[in-house]
């Protein structure tokens, strides 16, 4: 019932103390372990449950952990390879995670990067540039930037889908299946992967059953 019951490490626990998250929502409770034990997720998730939370805690978390891991040949000199990648539907929502992912990885040396459609690519481009791990998306952009060659997710090892009915609303399906093919054929239980939908309609069913593997489905 606290967030220090849960091992996210100090650095972790104390920007969630300095966001002054006291008592962990429902989804938190549920999902955060789960992840922690390096179970894939889908997870029913209305806007305003504290989501975000759940899926930031672990992936920060298992990025701090994996660090050093990071083989140096993986990083082009103009190709930007994060280790994980949060995608959602919007430009809003992107920014949104972007902030909070901030707060949420404030001194721990993980690096999160927004990108999104309808703004300027060079901008982007070298805020790519300067380094990142956790990278927050749109579909449509970062297909653009992965047919550039300016991006590269064969290192990712976390993959998050925000508000995936949201995103096959806008299309987005053909985009996310070109992206998830683009990150290397994993060995069982590599990649870790967490889904959250409002509703669970036989698309996304669909989409569950190609990207996750064993999960456990939650719905708070
Ligand atoms: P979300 O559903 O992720 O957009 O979160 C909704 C709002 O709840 C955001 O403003 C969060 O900062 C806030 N929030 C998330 N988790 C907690 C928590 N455990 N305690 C207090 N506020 C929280």
């Amino acid at each position: 019932n606290s967030f220090t019951e849960i091992d996210l490490g100090k650095a972790v626990n104390d920007n969630i103390k300095r966001c002054k998250y006291v008592k962990p929502m429902p989804i938190q409770r549920h999902a955060i372990p789960i992840a922690m034990a390096g179970r894939d997720l889908m997870a029913c998730a209305q806007t305003g449950s504290g989501k975000t939370a759940a899926f930031c805690f672990p992936i920060i978390s298992g990025v701090m952990r994996g660090q050093s891991a990071q083989p140096a040949w993986s990083r082009g000199p103009r190709v930007a390879s994060p280790v994980a990648l949060i995608l959602s539907p919007t430009r809003e929502l992107s920014c949104q995670i972007h902030e909070e992912a901030k707060k949420f990885a404030y001194q721990t040396g993980v690096k999160v990067v927004v990108v999104y459609g309808g703004a300027p690519i060079s901008l982007q481009f070298s805020n790519l540039e300067k380094g990142v791990d956790i990278l927050v998306a749109t579909p449509g952009r970062l297909v653009d930037m992965i047919e550039r060659s300016r991006v590269s997710l064969r290192m990712i090892k976390y993959l998050a889908l925000d508000e995936a009915d949201r995103m096959l609303d806008m299309g987005f399906e053909p985009q996310i299946r070109r992206i998830v093919e683009q990150m290397e054929m994993p060995p069982p239980g590599a990649r870790q992967t967490m889904l959250f939908s409002a509703t669970f309609p036989t698309e996304i069913q669909r989409l569950a059953s190609d990207f996750l593997s064993d999960y456990i489905f939650l719905a708070v």
